[in-house]
């Protein structure tokens, strides 16, 4: 059976209280027309406009998600965010290790997969991001580099933890930079993960993970990039602030 196509928007730090609102509402308007395959959509706001998009979600089937997560569970960590809260606020979903936190935060993957734990023991569905640095795969070092985020990401996560789990393959010379892996070098990457995910856990729950591609999806790229074999799905940053693009992203993922 075909998986569902998961689109999901990282609107990053972007948007404000009125901007936040209008999007939601108008992907929201433009989902609810759209006909064709059962698909999955999520938005991922900044924090402090969660509530509001959720609010504004609330009849529609759109999931929301946060960008990111602190793994400890409460207490003097100023400026953090638990999974109690994020799981308060309305949040199904939550990024863990995008690449923007992983270089420019200094995020290391043993705090990837702290934060990967925490999400899932809060309820949460966390959205693992990896991917190769543009000289790392000048080096050929692209299956080496996910390989290891891959591992370290998801130690210590069980056959029924793991259901819990989305991947995001995200080679970051290509996000926000308007180059794009083309779909068979995604879908190489892809099928990488999926033989380490069928080594790791069972095959079954290996074929049923949905492993996402992301980096300056858009949507005249979108179809070539789904019409591979092991990608289920697209997270989108810049695209996704602009409801038409992202409409039309989800049209032609469908
Ligand atoms: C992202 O932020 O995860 C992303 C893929 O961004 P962009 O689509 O802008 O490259």
């Amino acid at each position: 059976m075909m998986k569902k196509p998961f689109v999901a928007g990282n609107w990053k730090m972007n948007t404000d209280s009125h901007t936040s609102v209008r999007l939601a509402d108008d992907i929201a308007a433009g989902c609810s027309q759209t006909a064709g395959r059962s698909f999955e959509v999520a938005v991922i706001p900044p924090f402090v406009y969660l509530q509001a998009v959720v609010r504004t979600l609330s009849a529609s089937s759109i999931a929301v998600g946060a960008q990111d997560i602190y793994f400890e569970q409460k207490g003097a960590f100023t400026g953090e965010i638990s999974a109690a809260m994020l799981k308060d606020v309305g949040c199904v979903y939550v990024l863990c290790g995008h690449s923007e936190r992983r270089h420019i935060l200094g995020e290391t993957d043993r705090m990837v997969n702290r934060k990967v734990q925490a999400a899932i023991s809060g309820g949460l569905l966390p959205i693992v991001c990896v991917g190769e640095l543009l000289e790392e795969r000048k080096a050929v070092q692209t299956d080496q580099v996910v390989k290891r985020q891959i591992k370290n990401g998801l130690d210590g996560l069980n056959d029924e933890k793991i259901s819990a789990v989305t991947i995001a393959y995200e080679p970051v010379w290509a996000i926000g930079t308007g180059l794009t892996a083309t779909p068979q070098q995604a879908q190489e990457v892809h099928a990488l993960i999926r033989q380490m995910l069928a080594e790791m856990y069972d095959n079954q729950a290996a074929k049923e993970m949905r492993i996402l591609y992301g980096g300056s999806v858009q949507p005249d790229n979108t179809a070539g990039l789904m019409a591979q074999q092991d990608i289920d799905g697209l997270l989108v940053g810049g695209a996704s602030l602009k409801a038409d693009d992202f409409l039309k992203i989800i049209q032609e993922a469908i």
